[in-house]
């Protein structure tokens, strides 16, 4: 299965940021491609994650869009 991963240090643990408060943000790990938010993320924060989302990497200074993240395997 294709996973995602960051394309400068390999991590699969990302956040984004809510675009209706820029200091609230949401970390997720991406599993099978897919980002996995933790529980008790509320639903409505999953939508806001697609192709053209701004992702950081939780790890290193990365970021770019969700679509942009390494394809592996
Ligand atoms: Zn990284």
């Amino acid at each position: 299965m294709a996973e995602k991963k960051c394309p400068s240090c390999s991590s699969q643990r990302f956040y984004v940021k809510d675009p209706q408060d820029e200091y609230e943000f949401y970390e997720f790990d991406v599993k099978g491609g897919e980002p996995v938010l933790s529980p008790e993320t509320p639903e409505t924060h999953w939508s806001n994650i697609g192709e053209d989302t701004e992702t950081y990497c939780s790890r290193c200074a990365w970021h770019g869009k969700f679509k942009t993240l390494k394809t592996t395997g």
